[in-house]
């Protein structure tokens, strides 16, 4: 059994390793590219009769026929023709027939198309006769048709006077100036302006005022440009510029000079694509009609990038080309109508990939690694005729190919790790493809993200330095680094994964590692005359995710095991809940692999690992996933990066000299709240996903908030008290900085992941925390515990987690998250009590706009016992009548975790 999946698994890396096509002798290609270079020949000159001279005897010319009136077009400029695969055609001796896969790229002009074509060859004379090889079959498979090379017209320069552009809550004017225009067969589709121009933005929704308020000072933004670049769908343009704002002017060779410098660089940023061998010119898609694209060269901001796309679930983009922030992302007005207030990813997406089987070599030290991923996948766009999928630019694909169709034709869109496949015939809806991708290439290991508790913060070089002397290195290829071709937005999907590493070196993966792994691979006649010496050997490790997955993610590095067990997770008692999806673990495997100078510390780290998983099986019901490993490595920071099924955990090596205590995400107290945060993201986070960036608090502030209930739980209230001290200080220190809803773009346009830790963490956690004393201990917890057996695996949103709250407090939240979560104001509080005969009055008063808020105080006797009262604030106005057990000496308030300002008088 063993032995036959290291052959299964040897014969996979040499289909890696090796070139796609089978070897063949030497002259064999030389007859097969003779034939080539005249298909090629006559398909510039479309010359038909050519093409059926190329036939086979036995061929078909009625189909050969409409092939050629199809594919060999007349007034192509340039053709190139380039054969990408080829098999043994059935029915021949070996070496006599091929079935050939052929790329053909067409120019007319400045347009240009690409077709992908099926050819079968039968051999019909001798290597070096001239006529070695004839056609006997041909098909076309797919085509991408109406890519154009876009240039400025040299010949056309107009002046411009006042000319007005717009577009949704966008205003461009050009006072005075240049105008050059990049045209097409369908008319002008860019633009170049120069001279003296001026634009405003000025987004509708507040939350989008607000983001550009901290961007420039201002809710519209309003700024003098130079020079700008301009794209739209040519049947557009009409409607978006007036005519008589423009005169045409005799060219000025200096000004066409500055705008071709200008439209050099601009028009490479969008819309471009990659055409790979086929040609090496910069080629564009046309933009859809609606949409619009503004590059705009201001003196004060540099390049602010305006964009409107159809295909945006948001589909209103301001962005920052140099600093790489999104000031702001919305949806248009039309949009809204359309979708209403929220919105899922997935709705948009147009296939749900079902499992991934991925076998990638990585090879550490070149930071190389050679992928081979078999994508399972169903239709859920009525009708489809690409794929679109992401995959990192750097990687370098070698083929694509489907079970269904045959190899495939992709074009790569350039800077955007996305790849677009054809089908050579539209698709229906359920209709399942599977797709194998071949890929290698040189890629970065991930650094710290937006779900990578990690710190921003500028370091020192020398502390870098140092710091890459002494940590062992690892290397994380995950959710950021597209190292796998995947859907285009995070999709829940089981998966097999493969990683090979060399032997020297250790792998931990999303996925239960499976019996009899690693393996040893055998070496080769090279490198095993010792055979001790594992500097040249690699190893296999296959793990197996039977659980949905949002992403997949490995990590090597030199790893020891320091220890395994098998952990029994206590279960409570289950209501008549919702049935979950998936399967519901009551026992986990836990492992522990760390660096090996950190084996010491694993040992105990198992136990409390143990202890964590267990407390929140205890809360939840169950482990989502089968088995969890902490990875602990060497750091110079603490924090990690929780995929499914396991956590690469920061160790900060003694020597480090940076602290981060000043931060919203340590808690100097608790050493275990990194842990105990990275582990809750195995339910909140994998298992439950947000339907979009907009959540992302359900995964951070859910994880922030569980950790602070394990340090309750393992060291008591005053510990708790303190963690719930520092939410409240952070939230409250940065709200006006906007709603938690914003997730990621929290801090992103200042660049401070510290506001983003503050709001989606603190705040988030901190909300949680006031929502449990409104709703008491009984209820939240069963709340929480209804809102994950609904949410397993599935991307949800706040508004579920209120239905869920709702259905188990039988009260109306829709207030209290739309003012703790949509909204960024906090509340002012003002508290007094009095005396009344046996009993004291407590008084809230809220202060501008009424809130749901718990306010909790604490009645101070004469004889030093206390008793705390929670006052749920959900009036303008709230009292309490207390029945006093003693004499009181007064009354105090507590903090609490309540985000607000509260003064007593
Ligand atoms: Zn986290």
């Amino acid at each position: 059994m063993k032995g036959n999946r290291v052959s299964a698994v040897l014969l996979a890396a040499l289909i890696l390793l090796g070139v796609s096509r089978p070897l063949q002798a030497q002259d064999q290609d030389e007859g097969m590219r003779t034939l080539l270079d005249v298909v090629e020949r006559v398909a510039q000159a479309a010359d038909a009769a050519g093409y059926l001279a190329l036939l086979a005897d036995s061929a078909d010319r009625g189909r050969a026929r409409d092939f050629a009136a199809s594919e060999l077009l007349p007034g192509a400029t340039r053709v190139v023709v380039k054969e990408r695969d080829r098999l043994p055609l059935g029915g021949t001796l070996p070496g006599n027939g091929y079935r050939l896969w052929i790329d053909s790229f067409a120019e007319f002009g400045s347009r240009s198309r690409v077709a992908t074509w099926r050819v079968d060859v039968r051999r019909v004379g001798e290597p070096g006769s001239g006529r070695e090889w004839a056609i006997a079959d041909q098909e076309r498979i797919t085509s991408v048709e109406s890519i154009y090379r876009l240039s400025l017209n040299p010949s056309k320069q107009f002046t411009a006077r006042n000319l007005k552009l717009s577009s949704e809550d966008l205003d461009v004017t050009l006072a005075d100036g240049s105008v050059f225009v990049a045209d097409i067969d369908q008319g002008v589709t860019g633009l170049v302006l120069l001279g003296h121009g001026t634009f405003t933005f000025h987004p509708a929704p507040e939350m989008e005022r607000g983001q550009v308020k901290i961007f420039c000072g201002r809710e519209a933004l309003e700024a003098g440009f130079d020079a700008a670049y301009i794209r739209l769908h040519p049947s557009d343009f009409n409607g978006a510029v007036i005519a008589s704002q423009l005169q045409e002017a005799t060219v000025d060779p200096r000004d066409l000079r500055h705008a071709q410098d200008v439209f050099k660089e601009e028009s490479q940023k969008s819309f471009a694509i990659d055409l790979g061998d086929l040609s090496r010119d910069a080629w564009t898609l046309l933009p859809q009609s609606g949409d619009f694209l503004a590059e705009l060269r201001t003196r004060k901001y540099d390049t602010l990038t305006y964009a409107k796309s159809s295909t945006e679930a948001e589909d209103i983009t301001l962005f920052d080309r140099k600093r790489h922030h999104n000031i702001a992302i919305y949806a248009s007005k039309d949009r809204l109508a359309q979708r209403g207030r929220f919105y899922n990813e997935d709705d948009l997406v147009d296939y749900d990939v079902l499992h991934y089987d991925v076998d990638v070599a990585a090879t550490p030290d070149r930071l190389w690694i050679e992928g081979r991923a078999v994508v399972r996948l169903k239709v859920k766009a009525a009708i489809l005729g690409a794929l679109t999928m992401r995959l990192a630019d750097a990687l370098t694909i070698q083929s694509i190919v489907s079970y269904e169709y045959g190899r495939l034709f992709y074009v790569r869109v350039k800077n955007q790790n996305t790849l677009v496949i054809n089908l050579p015939a539209p698709v229906t809806r359920d209709t399942q493809i599977t797709l194998t991708v071949a890929y290698a290439g040189r890629l970065e290991p991930q650094t710290p993200d937006r779900e990578t508790l990690g710190l921003e913060q500028a370091r020192g070089e020398t502390d870098d330095i140092a710091a890459a002397f002494l940590a062992e290195p690892s290397y994380l290829y995950s959710n950021r680094s597209y190292w796998y071709p995947q859907a285009a937005v995070t999709d829940f999907a089981t998966a097999t994964l493969r990683v090979t590493v060399p032997a020297s070196l250790e792998c931990v993966a999303s996925g239960e590692l499976e019996p009899g792994f690693p393996a040893l691979l055998p070496g080769t006649a090279k490198n095993t005359k010792d055979p001790k010496d594992l500097s040249q050997r690699r190893k296999v490790y296959q793990f197996s995710a039977s659980q949905p997955l949002r992403y997949l993610s490995f990590i090597v590095s030199r790893f020891m095991r320091a220890e395994t067990v098998t952990l029994a997770l206590p279960v409570p008692e289950r209501g008549n809940q919702v049935v979950l999806n998936g399967i519901s673990y009551h026992s986990l495997n836990l492992s522990v692999e760390t660096n090996p100078r950190q084996v010491q510390r694993g040992h105990d780290l198992v136990d409390r690992a143990g202890d964590v998983a267990s407390f929140y099986a205890s809360l939840l019901g169950d482990s989502p996933y089968s088995s969890f490993t902490v990875a602990l490595i060497e750091n110079d920071l603490p924090g990690g990066h929780s995929p499914g099924y396991f956590a690469a955990l920061n160790q900060p090596l003694p020597s480090s000299t940076l602290s981060w205590r000043n931060d919203p995400a340590s808690f100097a107290g608790f050493n275990d709240f990194f842990l105990a945060h990275e582990l809750a993201h195995q339910w909140w986070g994998q298992a439950v996903a947000g339907r979009n960036y907009h959540e992302q608090w359900l995964s951070e502030g859910f994880a922030q908030y569980f950790a602070a209930l394990y340090a309750q739980h393992q060291r008591g209230d005053e510990l708790f008290a303190s963690v719930v001290k520092q939410l409240r200080h952070w939230a409250m220190d940065q709200s006006k900085q906007g709603p938690v809803y914003l997730g990621y773009r929290l801090g992103h346009i200042r660049n401070e992941g510290r506001v983003f830790r503050a709001l989606v963490y603190n705040k988030g956690a901190a909300v949680l925390h006031m929502l449990r004393r409104l709703m008491g201990d009984e209820k939240f917890f069963a709340g929480l515990r209804r809102f994950y057996a609904y949410s397993r695996f599935r991307k949800v949103g706040t508004e579920d987690l209120r239905a869920a709250m709702e259905a188990e407090g039988g009260r109306s939240l829709e207030r209290f998250f739309d003012q703790w979560i949509y909204r960024t104001q906090l509340p002012k509080l003002k508290f007094s009590y009095r005396v009344d005969g046996a009993d004291v009055v407590l008084h809230a008063e809220q202060i501008g706009d009424v809130f749901d808020v718990p306010l909790t105080v604490t009645l101070q006797y004469a004889d030093k016992r206390s008793v705390d009262v929670v006052m749920p604030v959900t009036e303008r106005s709230v009292d309490v009548r207390v029945t006093l057990a003693g004499t009181l000496r007064g009354v105090d308030i507590k903090e609490d975790g309540t985000l607000a300002e509260i003064s007593k008088g």
